[in-house]
């Protein structure tokens, strides 16, 4: 989870650096081992039912030996997926073990003396396509590129090592229900793998595109409503699995209306995105910041306590406060500041509906106590004293503090 989602477009097609799209992949290996699960325990019938009528026969326990090894690894996967272990390592580990149980069952024919089984075969050989389009749910060009060269490189072994040790052309082999050894077919059966692994990357690049779109707010760049609430409550059953602290900040633009009212809206929203961009690069890449609506923001910190989330969002805000907004089409600059409120897991709440209602109660604390602050838990660092708001630079900005501050969204909460 990082708060920078933008990157260099070859840049994030070659690595998986973007926190929504290891996620992302993270999920599509939780489905990919489930399904590989299910797969290897019903595939057992076949080599079990063959065992009872061949007791100890080669070839079914070479395919038991497989099958179970198979669902074995996909047990494995599943507990080291769920515990956020081995991320990156486990794709590329899937991905070769899946391609290359296919392999595995290929050479079980070979060994078991049926050649032409395995250069031939429809059904095992077409599991290459499965473990292609496998790695589509990884989110990750590299590991669909993987799949496809090794697909091509362990069949075009056993095609290879096939002809130079059986005679498939011969007359032994070739009234068989797999059809007549030839290098041609064998060829195009490579071109297959190679253009269903080009496929595999065009839907995962689609893919990467589409869902950056649906995670991040596109005026500020950072990420939206809808994955902030996706990865708060995976963090914090990351923390709780892990007993370890975690600190929830909601924050608040002062006076944003009065803002948008003096230098316009197009004002606003440059003051909007010179706050977030201040704040993201104020962050660590394992930190996220995602706007909640309008002009409030919510930044989740991870492994955090309420002293250090309060240090951390004290030092934002002072640089918020000093950031000079560049008003479009004007030669001036203005000032905005910011309120926040901190809630820390567990001591604030163990769920995030808690958490989120802690912090906001906190936001409307800082609002209360006149703005331009952070509040914080009790027990953690003293709120510090209020400051005055910032004037702004602009000269002919109005007075103000002559109105009256409005905060429709809290109208009828009764101060904390
Ligand atoms: P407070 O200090 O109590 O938070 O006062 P406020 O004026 O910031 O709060 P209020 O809720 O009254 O107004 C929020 C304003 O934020 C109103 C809305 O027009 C503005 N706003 C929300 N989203 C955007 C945006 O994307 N761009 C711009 N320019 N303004 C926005
Ligand atoms: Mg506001
Ligand atoms: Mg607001």
């Amino acid at each position: 989870m990082r708060s920078t989602p933008q990157g260099q477009p070859w840049r994030s097609f070659l690595t998986n650096d973007d926190p929504v799209l290891s996620h992302a992949g993270q999920a599509g290996e939780l489905v990919v081992a489930r399904t590989r699960l299910v797969l290897s325990l019903a595939l057992l019938v076949i080599p079990l039912s063959g065992a009872m009528v061949q007791p100890w026969g080669d070839k079914h326990m070479v395919g038991l030996g497989i099958l179970a090894c198979s669902a074995g690894i996909a047990l494995a996967v599943l507990h080291l997926v769920r515990q956020g272990m081995l991320e990156r390592w486990i794709a590329i580990g899937s991905t070769v073990l899946d391609v290359t149980l296919v392999t595995a069952a290929l050479i079980t024919f070979l060994a078991v003396g049926q050649p032409n089984a395995a250069v031939n075969s429809r059904l095992v050989f077409d599991c290459y396509f499965i473990a292609i389009a496998a790695t589509c749910l990884r989110y990750d060009v590299r590991l669909c590129a993987l799949a496809g060269v090794l697909a091509i490189v362990q069949y075009l072994g056993v095609a290879i090592y096939a002809d130079i040790n059986w005679d498939v052309y011969g007359a032994v082999y070739r009234p068989t229900e797999y059809g007549l050894f030839d290098w041609p077919g064998q060829l195009a059966r490579l071109v297959l793998l190679g253009i269903a692994s080009v496929l595999a990357a065009t839907v995962v690049t689609r893919g990467k595109a589409l869902r950056r779109l649906s995670s991040m707010d596109r005026m500020t760049g950072v990420y939206n409503r809808g994955y902030f609430d996706e990865r708060l409550s995976a963090e914090m059953s990351r923390a709780r699995r892990q007993s370890e602290p975690l600190a929830l900040v909601m924050l608040d633009v002062d006076h944003f209306k009065r803002f948008n009212d003096n230098y316009g809206h197009a004002a606003g929203d440059a003051g909007l995105r010179a706050l977030t961009n201040l704040i993201r690069h104020s962050l660590r890449r394992s930190d996220l910041v995602a706007r909640y609506g309008g002009e409030e923001f919510v930044v989740v910190l991870p492994v955090t306590t309420a002293e250090q989330a309060i240090d951390k969002m004290e030092a934002i805000r002072e640089a918020v406060a000093q950031l000079p907004i560049r008003l479009p089409k004007q030669q001036t600059t203005a000032l905005l500041t910011m309120s926040a409120g901190v809630a820390v897991f567990p001591e604030d709440g163990v769920t995030a509906d808690e958490l989120l209602d802690c912090a906001d109660d906190r936001l409307f604390q800082a609002k209360q106590a006149g703005r331009n602050r952070v509040v914080g838990p009790p027990s953690g660092r003293p709120e510090p004293a209020p400051r005055a708001e910032p004037t702004p630079r602009a000269s002919q900005r109005p007075d103000l503090r002559a109105r009256p501050p409005r905060d429709k969204e809290r109208e009828g909460k009764s101060a904390v």
